[in-house]
C-alpha cells in the first residue's frame, strides 16, 4: 500500500491505471473484489458527498477514498509547489489551512471542469504567517512581492496582512489572521461557497448543502447596509456566475413559494455556526483508523481555539425559528473566537455532547 500511495502522491488521477493492483485490498465479495485502480476510477466518478458516504461502507472504500482525496489535494498543491507533502508538514506545524478557490475547485467536481483557480491562498495564525512565508521563500523559491494590509479596519476583515508571493506566473497569498486561529478570517469571506478549507490532514466544507448545489450566500457583514454588494463583490460574483454559481443574500430568496419559512439549516442568518459543527461536511485525508490515532479531530487546525459566527441580518420571515426577541442580537453579523480546553474536542470525538 505504501509504495502505491507514495507513487500516487502529487500525480493526477489519469495516471493511476498504470499501477498494479494493491496487494492489501483483499479479495472480498462484490465490488471490492475489483482491482484497486478500478475502484479508484469508480471513486473518481463520485461527487464529493457521495464519495464520503461510500468511504463509510468498508475499510477498502475508506482507503481508496482517502487516497483519492490526497491525490487531488497534492495535485492542486503541486501546481504551485514542488513538494506538496513538505508543505503539508508546514501547515501542520503552523496550524495553517488552505482555503478559497483552490479548495472549491477540489471539492465541487460538478462545476470544476469549466474553470481553474488562479492562485493559492494560505490562511495562517497571527504568529504563523511569517513562518509559512519564509518556508515558501527559502524552500520553494518564491519572492515576496508585497505585504498588503486591509484597506478598512482589520476587525471587519479578520486578517492583519496579506503577504503576496510569486514565482514566474505563480501566485501565493499568505493571509495572516488577526487572532491565533487561522480560521478567523473565513467567516468574513464575501460568499459561503468559498468558505471551505483543507488543513494538512482534514477538510471542512462549511455550507455543504448550498455549495454542492452551486449556491452561495453573500455575507451581510461585507455588504453595504447589509444589503448591497460593493463593486469588488460584484466583480467576483460575475466571475463565479460564469463558473456556474448562483448568489443570494438570504436562503429564502431561492424559495419558490410565497411563504417565508425558516429552513433552520446551515444558512439561517441567526443560527450560531462554528467550524466543525453538525452542518459542516468534515472528513479526513487518512482512513478512519489512521485519523483516530492522530489529532485530526473534526477538522480543527488548532484545538484550543474555536471560531464561531452568525451571518446576521433579517430573520427568515415571520416563521424564523431563531427570529424572536431573544435573538434580536443576532441581527448583527458577528464573528467571535474563544479559547476552549483540549478536552472539548476529546469529548466531541467520543460522541458525548459538550456545552459551549
Ligand atoms: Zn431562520
Amino acid at each position: 500500500m505504501m509504495s502505491i500511495q507514495s507513487k500516487l502522491s502529487g500525480l493526477e488521477i489519469a495516471s493511476v491505471s498504470r499501477f498494479a493492483p494493491a496487494k492489501t485490498t483483499k479479495a472480498q465479495p462484490g465490488m471490492f473484489s475489483l482491482n484497486t485502480d478500478v475502484l479508484f476510477r469508480i471513486a473518481a466518478e463520485l461527487d464529493f458527498q457521495s464519495l464520503q458516504t461510500w468511504r463509510m461502507t468498508c475499510r477498502a472504500a475508506d482507503e481508496i477514498g482517502a487516497m483519492l482525496l490526497r491525490t487531488r489535494y497534492n495535485g492542486a498543491l503541486n501546481r504551485h509547489l514542488a513538494d506538496p507533502d513538505g508543505f503539508r508538514s508546514v501547515l501542520r506545524a503552523t496550524m495553517s489551512v488552505v482555503s478559497g478557490s483552490t479548495v472549491l475547485h477540489i471539492i465541487d467536481q460538478a462545476r470544476s471542469p469549466t474553470w481553474a483557480p488562479n492562485d493559492l491562498d494560505i490562511y495562517a495564525p497571527l504568529d504563523g504567517a511569517g513562518r509559512v512565508a519564509s518556508y515558501l521563500i527559502d524552500v520553494e523559491h518564491y519572492t515576496r512581492k508585497a505585504v498588503q494590509e486591509p484597506t478598512y479596519d482589520g476587525v471587519y476583515a479578520g486578517f492583519k496582512a496579506v503577504i503576496h508571493l510569486s514565482k514566474g506566473d505563480l501566485q501565493i497569498d499568505v493571509i495572516q489572521s488577526i487572532t491565533t486561529s487561522a480560521l478567523y478570517p473565513l467567516p468574513f469571506f464575501w460568499s459561503t461557497h468559498v468558505m471551505n478549507y483543507f488543513t494538512a490532514d482534514m477538510f471542512c466544507v462549511v455550507y455543504p448543502t448550498y455549495t454542492f448545489q452551486g449556491r452561495g450566500l453573500l455575507n451581510p457583514a461585507v455588504l453595504i447596509s447589509k444589503q448591497y454588494p460593493t463593486i469588488r463583490t460584484l466583480q467576483v460574483i460575475g466571475k463565479y456566475q460564469t463558473r456556474g454559481y448562483d448568489f443570494r443574500v438570504y436562503p429564502y430568496a431561492w424559495a419558490e413559494g410565497t411563504e417565508l419559512d425558516c429552513t433552520s439549516d446551515e444558512g439561517c442568518p441567526r443560527i450560531i455556526r462554528f467550524f466543525g459543527d453538525r452542518y459542516c461536511c468534515v472528513g479526513s485525508l487518512d482512513t478512519v483508523a489512521q485519523s483516530l490515532m492522530t489529532d485530526g479531530v473534526r477538522g480543527y487546525p488548532n484545538r484550543t481555539r474555536m471560531v464561531r459566527w452568525w451571518r446576521g441580518g433579517p430573520a427568515c420571515g415571520d416563521k424564523c425559528t431563531h427570529g424572536d426577541d431573544d435573538f434580536a442580537l443576532r441581527a448583527n453579523p458577528t464573528v467571535q473566537t474563544h479559547q476552549v480546553p483540549v478536552e472539548f474536542y476529546l469529548l466531541w470525538l467520543n460522541g458525548r455532547p459538550a456545552v459551549i
